[in-house]
């Protein structure tokens, strides 16, 4: 073995720091025995040679390389640079981490003058300008930098002259003039095209090297968080050629469906064609089936299914495949986990524990939590009134609106603007990966289901609608048209990228339930690994139910303030805090009591058997109060006083700053009669629902505790409340009474707090705000620039601020719990329906985190890698 270089049959897959995906792939296949032309790897570790000493290769890496080389034409039998029968080579750049279509390979490689003759004596003249023209192509482009359209002109020119539309259709004499014009381009560029192999060789692979630092590959590193330093290998494999004529075919296929998870065989071939002809979208490939009844290609599928097979069973994972036939023959040139929707990664993790390949802990590691919150997002409203403009290939599931854009610059600018952008392209390519990083969707005219935008946009869960043929766009004017239909730059269009419709207009969509049975069992296995239990912050029975549909262990946050607002209540709560003297307002509040009794009670149903945490009245109080004059008057009017006094008396209750006001415990403080009426509803809901045979769990909880004291007398009444209730209703239920811990203070004195509390609830939302001095209504300004410029990691709102917040929960938590060890702990912020907020609850040791029903499915699955270990989901 070399240092810098491994043959394909002396590596494995499990160097891929070393050898790159590509080569430790295309080694494993080798060592299974699978049909791999033979080649070799020239490792990582040379290409980091490379950039830290000034661009130079390593001493012995050019010998190393001549030996492997010497290695493959043995096996061949032919010879590289010989002039009768050529070895050509392939030269193919591959990282540890698949970057699709970011790096660039060099196909054909060891044509020359003196090759020509006798290579087009082997395999007929037309396929030798063919793939002479394609190397003149590929190595001007990407070893010496030479534009892509120098080449393109030529070949339009000729194909315009011959009248023809694909140049399948050129003659060899027009073929020959092709490769002249081709050759030409080297010298108007100021540089020579090397007719020596060897130096071929040695350009080809210091430019694989190099690519590894274009514009294009940071971007895409960036996005996908993979590190700058690991450096590509490049890969040199002979050649074998699918544009050897109509038995003659390049293909990409998926082991499964990778949008749905189906099992089978998916992918595209394009008979005649060589490498990224398939990708190109130049002309449409054929569905991978069509194979099976193709006499041409009815071996080698019969081939490719069982090789797909194998690998299955070797990688246990769905693969991402792709391959040549040569006459016939097939041979395999990649494999590597395919990249999949979330849907596709749920369905396939359950199918492989159905086969045996892998059990159900590791089914649960495929799947991330950020899957499973895309398997949750909407879905067109099929009752609505559509307007569908054109059907494509459905390449990514999802719908989205947004407004039109024409170009990856457009797309990035609009994006940065805070406007959702649709990319429309005709096709896409590498360049246009800031674009569609920044937009909402892609729509392009051409390619197929595993075209550039389809892989990526799949990659990334982003809806995309691809081969939409009628559509003719018009980059430069901003312009595109069905025929019968047009749109322009900045129209509003939605793809689906489930059925490939494109719709004019903003599309209403529904959010998906969870109704798959895979994914009911995913999740299911899920719970069996986590050690957080998951409730929902839900404020109603509806919203109660679903969150129960969703796997809610109960509610973390009922929240008492909406139930004050509606048409029959609002004015009540207004007499109530409004009243003039405590008659009027204790009438108020047996009304308001015998609402919150019926909603408390819906709510006990709906959660039979699990806790639900209800916390008494929040908010500041004026936020009940009518604000503009005629509503003041109304009031006035119910309440029986003068508008003018009215007024004056609202006026007296606003305050300055009212986040820190009267709101919270101190309204109850203030008006105990407030937290009894509360109380006793509650109670009164939990003993009815008993009285049916049901088992209510009620936890009440005082918001906004910051003196222990506070806490202390609110419990009092509370219970005072509750003993009163049990008499009337002659039974009791078991009721908690407990605190959220959101001001910084009670986080420090949680051990006296302690004191008074069956449990804890961390309000990490307050907690943020107050902790870090931080309004979540006035942040906008300054907040997302923050973020831009790394003075913080990330929006403190949405993922937790682990160092400051954080560390005031793990005080709050083990003062807490050092006092009053059978408390329990939970959180009920937005963090906790966020993956790295929960890895973070998990590893403090809190007992569950509660969020919105939505989010309830991803929260489980995120609690599931959080006890796994997994914080981050493998690539
Ligand atoms: P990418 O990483 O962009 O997929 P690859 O190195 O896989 O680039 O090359 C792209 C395509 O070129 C392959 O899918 C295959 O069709 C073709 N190709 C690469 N090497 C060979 C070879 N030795 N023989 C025939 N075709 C090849
Ligand atoms: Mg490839
Ligand atoms: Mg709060």
């Amino acid at each position: 073995m070399g240092a810098w270089v491994r043959r394909f049959t002396e590596g494995s897959a499990a160097e891929r720091s070393l050898l790159g995906g590509k080569g430790a792939n295309l080694a494993e296949m080798t060592r299974l025995g699978l049909p791999v032309p033979p080649g070799f790897t020239v490792t990582t570790d040379a290409c980091r040679y490379y950039f830290d000493h000034d661009q130079s290769m390593p001493d012995g890496l050019w010998d190393e390389v001549r030996e492997a080389v010497a290695a493959i034409e043995t096996q061949v039998g032919r010879r590289f640079g010989d002039a009768s029968e050529p070895l050509l080579v392939s030269v193919r750049s591959g990282a540890k981490f698949s970057m699709p279509g970011m790096m660039d390979t060099i196909l054909n490689l060891g044509l020359t003058q003196q090759s020509l003759a006798g290579f087009g004596a082997i395999a007929g003249e037309w396929f030798v300008l063919d793939s002479y023209r394609r190397f003149l192509h590929m190595f001007g482009h990407v070893a010496l930098d030479i534009p892509d359209e120098a080449f393109e002109q030529v070949l339009e020119r000729e194909r315009e002259l011959a009248g023809v539309h694909l140049e399948q259709h050129l003659t060899i004499e027009q073929m020959h003039t092709v490769v002249e014009g081709y050759r030409a381009v080297y010298p108007a560029h100021g540089v020579e095209f090397p007719d020596d192999p060897w130096e071929q060789l040695r350009l080809a692979v210091l430019a694989v090297f190099r690519s590894w630092n274009t514009e294009r590959a940071i971007v895409y590193r960036d996005a996908e968080g993979i590190p700058h330093d690991l450096g590509t290998a490049a890969n040199v494999q002979a050649m074998v050629f699918g544009n050897l004529g109509a038995s003659s075919a390049t293909g990409v296929a998926f082991t499964r469906n990778p949008s749905t998870g189906e099992p089978g065989l998916f992918g595209e071939f394009l008979a005649n064609a060589q490498g990224e002809d398939i990708v190109a979208g130049i002309r449409t490939p054929r569905p991978i089936v069509e194979m099976a009844r193709d006499p041409d290609f009815v071996q080698a599928y019969k081939d490719l299914t069982a090789v797909a097979r194998k690998l299955e069973c070797h990688y246990h994972d769905m693969q991402d495949l792709e391959f040549t036939i040569e006459r016939g023959v097939l041979y395999m040139l990649q494999t590597r986990s395919g990249k999949r929707t979330a849907d596709a990664a749920a369905r396939i993790a359950v199918d492989l524990v159905a086969e045996g390949l892998i059990d159900k802990s590791t089914a649960v590691s495929r799947v991330s939590p950020a899957q499973i919150e895309r398997l949750l997002h909407p879905t067109i409203d099929e009752e609505s009134k559509l307007q569908v403009l054109a059907t494509g290939l459905p390449a990514s599931p999802g719908a989205v609106s947004g407004q039109v854009v024409f170009t990856q610059e457009e797309a990035v600018a609009q994006s940065r603007d805070g406007i959702k952008v649709i990319l429309v392209r005709p096709e896409t390519s590498a360049d246009d990966f800031p674009g569609i990083n920044a937009a909402v969707g892609v729509l392009t005219a051409r390619g197929g289901m595993t075209s550039h935008a389809a892989v990526v946009a799949r990659g990334m869960g982003k809806p995309a609608v691809t081969g939409v043929s009628i559509l003719e766009i018009d980059v430069a004017s901003g312009h595109a048209s069905t025929g019968a239909e047009v749109f322009d730059r900045g129209d509003i269009l939605t793809i689906d990228g489930a059925t490939g419709r494109v719709i004019r207009g903003t599309a209403p969509t529904r959010r998906a339930e969870l109704e798959a049975p895979h994914i009911a069992s995913l999740l299911s296995w899920a719970d069996s690994e986590r050690r957080l239990a998951v409730r929902a912050n839900a404020d109603t029975p509806e919203d109660a139910r679903r969150a129960r549909s969703f796997g809610a262990e109960g509610i973390g946050l009922c929240r008492t303030e909406h139930m004050f607002f509606g048409e029959e209540r609002l004015p009540i709560m207004r007499s109530m805090i409004l009243a003039e003297n405590d008659a009027v307002r204790a009438r108020a509040l047996a009304r308001l009591e015998r609402f919150q009794e019926d909603d408390f009670y819906g709510i006990f149903e709906a959660m039979d058997g699990f806790p639900v945490t209800i916390r008494t009245v929040d908010p500041p109080l004026h936020e009940f109060l009518p604000r503009d004059a005629p509503e003041v008057a109304e009031l006035a009017g119910q309440l029986g006083i003068e508008p003018d006094a009215l007024r004056d008396r609202i006026e007296a209750m606003s305050e300055t700053n009212p986040m820190l006001g009267l709101r919270g415990v101190r309204v109850g403080v203030l008006w105990p009669e407030v937290t009894r009426m509360q109380a006793r509803a509650i109670v009164r809901a939990a003993c009815r629902w008993a009285d049916q045979g049901g088992t209510a769990l009620p936890e009440i909880m005082i918001p906004l505790v910051g003196v222990p004291e506070e806490l202390k007398r609110q419990r009092a009444v509370v219970e005072e409340a509750a003993e009163e209730v049990f008499t009337e209703m002659r039974r009791r239920v078991p009721v908690k009474i407990g605190t959220m811990i959101e001001v910084p203070r009670a986080a420090l004195v949680a051990d006296e707090i302690a004191e008074h509390a069956a449990f804890f609830s961390f309000g990490t939302n307050d907690l943020t705000q107050m902790t870090m001095a931080l309004s979540r209504d006035d942040a906008g300004s300054f907040l997302p620039t923050y973020v831009e410029r790394g003075i913080l990691p990330a929006d403190p709102f949405q993922t937790i601020d682990q160092a400051g917040v954080g560390q005031l929960v793990q005080i709050g938590l083990s003062r807490g719990r050092m006092r009053r060890p059978e408390m329990s702990f939970g959180i009920c912020g937005e963090h906790g329906g966020d993956p790295a907020s929960i890895a973070f609850f998990h590893r403090i040791g809190l007992d569950y985190v509660s969020c919105s029903p939505y989010r309830v499915p991803v929260a489980r699955m995120a609690a599931a890698h959080a006890a796994m270990g997994q914080f981050e989901f493998d690539r």
